[in-house]
């Protein structure tokens, strides 16, 4: 028996009958001599589970309103709310642009009270956002709903938003992400996305120069989005936004105007993208900017996109380039490294993305899964029409959006796309089972007692995880490396990027602190041993 399926039985071995079903339907075992494999995804984790989801507000706030640097984002909720989702504290990383504003470092919160929750929160909130204005003055504000707004049903934050925007003369977003909403952060992500969508895309027509790209689902994290754009600009490239890591307002009120969008975290924004092209004309293609060899494909894809002579000769020499600085060291590094194996455990695409990475040096996945990830995250967007509708989903507003009929305009010949289609993901994602290989786990929110199982049966020698599994893994002797914030390292996207990975992963793996991980008592034998009433004890 492999031991992926050992892995299976051992870990279902310990539900009750109703749990198991539940959790089977979420495993699956690569086998490319099925016609299809399927996996349940983005469905309510069992109750008393301890998963390692985020909430909606987590998603909203966290991920994809928070990184707007330029904008005062207020939390309506308990503090504790507010602390989860502090750039500054986390991964947000951001900078101003000239003369512009950052307000990432600061957290920004109603702080609501008993009171507040009794006799409703409408008054704080409005005093807050005066507060703001007055204190800092920004180019425009967010509100963000925590669990007890929702839970008190009292404040409407989108009246108060409309009455405060007109009143201070600027935009205020207001977001209605209480975290218990939707299954995980995913919601949240939608619901900050759509507004994006519907209140700042297509307001700011500003030119852009030729070659210009929108970066949709690129947060930043360890200053990515930095690396990705110093390689993108060296070829050629100007970025007119990143949605959203290190975005600023009117960079995203300008996006109907690039020419093409890059989708890097397909489950957050592919939504967007596809709105963007049926309502502006620019097509996306799917991208990944980890690893050398994935974020050279990307490259030559977007030259084929362009199909200019100069733009392609200069994105060869620059691949060539950047891969001559690294070459050594990583080469050095996989001798280190070859035949280790790991385990993927994050968010919706990185489980994916990371997997070219470590094969790169020497490091295979044998297990992988995604906290928040939907069917077509696994298994390709060609299943989005076979995905059934829940409750969960009816929750969170669908948008639909149509030609406009001033900005539309399309950007290459649709002859040309279709060409295209057959040569690179245009307007596709292929999922992850894709990427495993045969005998491999797939595994859907995984959770604390499953990664037990994992650590113990299959001994990997690297968990890329998150804030809430990090220390449990490492406290088995398993190097865990955060890969939501990259433990405060990185950037690891790009070239340079892959080679700081490959560097801090080798550290990580290699460091001799993992043999002094045993209790002293397990590994030193006793100073003294007696005999209490008979049986030997051991003092
Ligand atoms: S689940 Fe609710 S209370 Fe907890 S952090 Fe999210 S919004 Fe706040």
């Amino acid at each position: 028996m492999s031991d992926s399926k050992v892995l299976v039985d051992k870990i279902l071995d310990k539900y009750p009958a109703k749990v198991m079903k539940n959790r089977k339907s979420h495993m699956l075992i690569k086998d490319s001599s099925a016609d299809s494999q399927e996996i349940s995804a983005n469905t309510r984790t069992v109750p008393g589970i301890i998963t390692n989801r985020g909430c909606c507000y987590a998603g909203c706030k966290g991920v994809v309103i928070g990184p707007i640097v330029d904008m005062v984002h207020i939390v309506h909720g308990p503090v504790g709310c507010s602390y989860y989702a502090w750039g500054g504290t986390r991964r947000n990383k951001g900078k101003a642009r000239e003369g512009g504003q950052n307000f990432l470092e600061y957290a920004f919160t109603t702080d609501m009270q008993e009171s507040d929750i009794v006799f409703g929160g409408e008054k704080k909130l409005k005093a807050a956002i005066d507060e703001a204005v007055e204190l800092f003055d920004p180019k425009a504000i967010s509100i963000s709903s925590t669990c007890p707004v929702g839970l008190i049903g009292g404040d409407d934050v989108h009246a108060v938003a409309k009455e405060k925007a007109k009143e201070h003369n600027r935009q205020i977003l207001a977001f209605s992400c209480e975290g218990y909403k939707g299954v995980s952060q995913s919601a949240g992500h939608h619901i900050a996305n759509n507004k994006l969508m519907t209140d700042v895309i297509g307001t700011n027509d500003a030119a852009v120069p030729e070659f210009s790209l929108n970066l949709l689902g690129e947060y930043n994290i360890g200053g990515d989005e930095w690396e990705i754009k110093r390689v993108l600009s060296k070829i050629g490239y100007n970025v007119v936004t990143t949605m959203t890591g290190n975005g600023a307002l009117d960079e995203i009120a300008n996006a109907h105007q690039a020419d093409l969008s890059l989708v890097q975290c397909h489950r957050s924004i592919n939504y967007i993208a596809e709105m963007i092209e049926t309502k502006y004309g620019i097509p996306w293609i799917k991208v990944n900017f980890i690893g050398t060899i994935a974020f050279t494909k990307t490259l030559r894809d977007m030259a084929k996109y362009f199909d200019n002579e100069a733009l392609t000769k200069r994105t060869e020499e620059v691949i060539a380039e950047e891969l001559a600085e690294i070459e050594e060291e990583m080469t050095d590094i996989k001798e280190k490294l070859d035949g280790k194996t790991a385990v993927l455990f994050v968010g919706g695409s990185r489980a994916h993305h990371y997997q070219g990475l470590l094969r790169e040096i020497g490091i295979e996945t044998i297990v992988a899964g995604y906290e928040f990830g939907h069917r077509d995250d696994y298994e390709g967007r060609d299943v989005i029409p076979d995905i059934k509708i829940d409750a969960d989903s009816r929750n969170i507003e669908e948008i639909s959006v149509e030609k406009d009929p001033e900005k539309y305009s399309l950007r290459i010949p649709e002859s040309k796309l279709e060409q295209l289609k057959a040569e690179m993901p245009v307007a596709n994602y292929e999922g992850l089972i894709k990427e495993m290989k045969d005998g491999t786990l797939v595994i859907d929110d995984l959770n604390h007692v499953e990664t037990e199982e994992i650590i113990s049966i299959l001994k990997p020698e690297f968990f890329g995880s998150g804030v809430k599994d990090k220390y449990m893994i490492q406290k088995m002797g398993v190097y865990s490396k955060q890969m939501h914030s990259y433990d405060y390292a990185g950037p690891y996207a790009g070239y340079k990027g892959a080679a700081n990975f490959a560097r801090d992963v080798a550290a990580g793996i290699l460091t001799p602190a993992w043999s002094y991980i045993k209790a002293p008592w397990k590994t030193t034998p006793p100073m003294l041993t007696g005999k209490v009433e008979g049986v030997e004890k051991v003092c």
